[in-house]
C-alpha cells in the first residue's frame, strides 16, 4: 500500500497515479506483491485535489482517499495515512505526491522487504535538483541534528517502506510532536537502505515553505533531544565563571583605589545577561510548549471523508 500526503497537488495527481499504476502493476506481474493500493491523504487542500482523488477512486478500486478537514502539515497527514493502513497491507510505502521520489525504487524496497527487512529507507543520492538555499538548509539541518545527538539517516526524507509489524509499532507511539523519521529509527526492527536519484517536482511549487521547514527542524530537535536544555546549564556555568573573574577584578580595583564609574561596562553586562536569560527562557518555553501540547491529547488530525 502506498501512502501519499497531498496538499494542493491538483497539477501532479493524474501523473502520479498513472506512473504508480504502471510501476506497481509491473511489480505485481513479477509476483513480488499480491496486490497493491494507493492511499492519498488530502491534507486540507484548497484546490481540486480531493475531487481528483474521488474521480480516480471511482475509476480504479486500487485508489483510496482520506480527506482531512484542515491542513495539519505533512507529518500529520502521513500519520493519518499510516493509521489508515494498519491491518490493511503487509507493507506500506510512503512518498511525496510530486514524483520527486523516484518510484522505480519501490521495487528495490519490496525486494528488501521480501528478504526480511521490516524497515527500508529511501536515501537520496545527491541534491542536484535542489536550489542552493534548500541544499544548504538541509545540510545544516542534518549537521545540527547530529550535533544535538538525534539519530537520523542523512538524506532520508519520508520515502520509506514499513512492514506491517513496524507500522503497528509506529502508530502505537502516543506523542503529538511528530518527527516520523526520528521515530522510525527508534523502532529497532531489521532495517536497510535503498538509494535513489531525486527528480524535479513534476508540477506546481514546493508546499514546504521556509516557515514550515524551520518549524519542522525545531520540532525534530526538541522532540528528540534535551541538548538545548543542557546547553543552558553549560552557558550558566560559563557566565558564573566570567562573573567570578569580573568580581576579582572589581575587588582588586576597589582596594587599589582605581574604581571608576564604569557605566559602559555595567550597561554591557546588563544587556548581555538579559540576552542570555531571554534566550534560555525561550528554549525552556519550547519544551514547556511541547509538554503543554502532549498533555492536551488532542487528535492529530480530523478525517472528513474516506473513499
Ligand atoms: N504536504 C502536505 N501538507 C503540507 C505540506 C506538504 O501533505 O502542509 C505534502 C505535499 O503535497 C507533498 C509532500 O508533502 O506530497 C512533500 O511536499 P513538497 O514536495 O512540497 O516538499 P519539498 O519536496 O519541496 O520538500
Ligand atoms: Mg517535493
Amino acid at each position: 500500500m502506498m501512502v501519499i500526503p497531498c496538499y494542493n497537488e491538483e497539477l501532479v495527481l493524474h501523473e502520479t497515479t498513472r506512473q504508480l499504476t504502471e510501476v506497481l502493476e509491473a511489480i505485481q506481474s513479477k509476483k513480488k506483491i499480491d496486490d497493491w493500493s494507493v492511499v492519498y491523504v488530502d491534507d486540507g487542500s484548497k484546490d481540486s485535489t480531493w475531487s481528483i482523488i474521488v474521480s480516480q477512486s471511482e475509476a480504479d478500486s486500487h485508489v483510496h482517499g482520506i480527506k482531512l478537514a484542515h491542513n495539519v502539515g505533512h507529518q500529520f497527514a502521513l500519520w493519518a495515512g499510516y493509521e489508515y493502513a494498519v491491518g490493511k497491507a503487509d507493507a506500506v510505502v510512503s512518498m511525496d505526491a510530486d514524483l520527486q521520489h523516484d518510484i522505480h525504487s519501490i521495487e528495490d524496497m519490496v525486494d528488501k522487504y521480501n528478504e526480511g527487512y521490516e524497515v527500508v529507507y529511501g536515501v537520496r543520492n545527491d541534491r542536484k535538483t535542489d536550489g542552493w538555499i534548500k541544499k544548504q538548509t538541509a545540510l545544516g539541518f542534518y549537521r545540527l541534528m547530529q550535533w544535538m545527538g538525534v539519530d537520523i539517516i542523512k538524506n532520508h526524507a519520508d520515502y520509506r517502506l514499513l512492514g506491517s509489524h513496524a507500522l503497528e509499532a509506529l502508530v502505537a507511539y502516543p506523542e503529538r510532536n511528530l518527527f516520523i523519521r526520528g521515530l522510525v529509527r527508534t523502532l529497532g526492527f531489521r532495517e536497510t537502505e535503498v538509494y535513489f536519484d531525486v527528480k524535479e517536482r513534476f508540477a506546481g511549487n514546493s508546499k514546504y515553505s521556509m516557515r514550515k521547514m524551520l518549524n519542522f527542524a525545531v520540532d525534530g530537535i526538541t522532540s528528540f533531544s534535551v541538548q538545548p536544555l543542557r546547553l543552558i546549564a553549560g552557558l550558566g556555568v560559563i557566565i558564573v565563571l566570567l562573573a567570578l573573574i569580573a568580581a576579582i577584578y572589581v575587588l582588586v580595583s576597589y582596594f587599589m583605589g582605581r574604581a571608576v564609574a564604569g557605566w559602559s561596562s555595567l550597561l554591557l553586562s546588563i544587556w548581555f545577561i538579559g540576552g542570555v536569560q531571554l534566550l534560555s527562557i525561550g528554549v525552556l518555553g519550547e519544551y514547556i510548549g511541547k509538554i503543554y501540547k502532549e498533555t492536551k491529547r488532542r487528535p492529530r488530525y480530523v478525517v472528513e471523508k474516506k473513499i
